[in-house]
């Protein structure tokens, strides 16, 4: 049996919660293949060492001293080390960094530092091996991972033992310092549990694992205990932020089962993330909806001429004037002879006139409207799938509440129903979803 487990920021930020890491990882034999991310924040103000590091850079950059950051982040490591009483000696190290800062270093290379020597101070900590993740984490040319190569280093390096590995980067071709985007020691946990065939990745954070709804939205939203990777998909895309996007990928691969658990509450079970349950728990036969999530901030261009369905191309070619201004196009709900186009209004920036500008050529259409200041709030449970009823309660429920609904798409598999909506009304969608199928 191996468990993979991750320790997120708000895990490491100090000694505490350091001896809280090493009393998880000890009460079970199987948690032998550690990941970490660098300190994160001990207290509301306080700030992550990786956001540290990248003020350096910056401070690099511009010719300006960044001797004071430089020892902040110097003394929380060292802080940590004294307060454990830990035998490496980080300030070697740390000094050949400060020089190496003198001469150029890189972007990556320098925030990257965050993780590392987290890994050590864990290492030591935990009496298991340091593996730098520089030494399997390979990337290719264009950024993606070298699964293969990486997996097949990894297994090698660990072998039946155990290891701490910092998160957050890996080595290109040429052997410089990579890191993913911010978040990114999701990942590199998850590449980790995928490369060593883990029976469970464990992913501990601050959160006894995903929330039904946005808590700043609806007071004291009941936890998620079980979804699967395909629900988790679709309300992260839309906007419930718990694990770096590209998290689930490596892991869904192999099916192993993602946890997610709280350091500072160990006993609670948190989330688990699987492909598919065979069996319902009471709890989950019950309840059609596992989550709710939303976004503010889209746009709707719609496009309408007579005869628009009986043409062929007609979607393609609209769709392709969006593309060559390099935007996306999130949903595409369609009457007979019109279609919508929604959009993150940010995405659409400067380009919205051009847009227009050629829709209007080369359809000559009877009608062209845009809107904005909408919000798409998403409805996502497997449980929806083939079961009539389940949309109209949510439209009737909306309109019992005076919410005027802009836009309505369901997606193939049948496990969201998502709804535009005025921004204004974005919050109150969410609790009357909330409140009429969950509470
Ligand atoms: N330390 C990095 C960040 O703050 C990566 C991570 O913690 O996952 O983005």
């Amino acid at each position: 049996m191996l468990k993979v487990v991750k320790f997120g920021g708000s895990s490491m930020a100090d000694a505490v919660q350091y001896q809280k890491v090493r009393a998880i990882v000890r009460s079970d034999e199987a948690r032998r293949v550690v990941v970490v991310s660098a300190a994160g924040k001990r207290f509301s103000e306080d700030h992550k060492l990786t956001d540290l590091l990248y003020l350096c850079h910056a401070h690099l950059k511009y010719g300006v001293s960044c001797d004071s950051v430089f020892a902040m982040i110097t003394q929380r490591y060292l802080d940590i080390q004294k307060e454990l009483g830990l035998h490496v000696d980080l300030t070697p190290e740390l000094e050949a960094l400060r020089e190496k800062m003198r001469h150029g270093i890189s972007e990556d290379e320098l925030v990257s530092r965050g993780e590392y020597f987290s890994a050590k101070l864990m290492a030591d900590y935990l009496g298991y091996p340091f593996i730098d993740a520089s030494k399997w984490l390979k990337f290719n040319f264009d950024a993606t991972v070298n699964k293969e190569e990486s997996y097949q280093a990894l297994k090698l390096l660990v072998g039946d033992g155990c290891a701490v590995i910092p998160g957050f980067y890996g080595a290109m071709p040429d052997g410089s310092i990579k890191t993913f985007s911010r978040g990114g020691s999701d990942i590199t946990g998850a590449l980790a549990a995928a490369a060593l065939d883990a029976d469970v990745y464990e992913n501990w954070t601050d959160v006894s694992g995903i929330l039904m709804a946005d808590p700043r939205i609806v007071e004291n939203p009941k936890p998620i205990a079980r979804i699967t990777y395909t629900e988790l998909r679709e309300l992260s895309y839309i906007g419930a932020q718990v694990l770096h996007e590209a998290t689930i990928f490596p892991v869904r691969e192999k099916n192993i089962p993602l946890n997610i658990r709280n350091t500072n509450e160990p006993e609670n079970p948190g989330t688990v993330i699987c492909e598919a349950f065979e069996n319902d728990t009471a709890d989950d036969s019950q309840r059609f909806i596992t989550g709710i999530a939303g976004k503010k901030g889209y746009s709707i261009i719609t496009i309408a001429k007579n005869g628009f369905s009986s043409t062929a191309g007609v979607q393609r070619q609209i769709l392709e004037i969006f593309e060559n201004h390099g935007i996306n196009v999130e949903y595409t709900p369609n009457g007979i002879d019109s279609l919508s186009l929604v959009v993150q209004s940010q995405g659409l920036g400067d380009s919205l006139y051009s847009v227009l500008g050629e829709l209007q050529k080369a359809f000559e259409p009877d009608s062209l409207d845009v809107t904005e200041g909408i919000s798409i709030v998403a409805a996502v449970g497997r449980k929806m799938a083939f079961r009539p009823g389940i949309s109209g309660k949510i439209f009737a429920a909306l309109g019992s509440q005076g919410i005027n609904i802009r836009m309505i798409s369901q997606g193939p598999q049948e496990v969201n129903i998502i709804v535009g909506v005025d921004d204004r009304d974005f919050a109150k969608t969410v609790r009357v979803l909330y409140d009429s199928f969950v509470k």
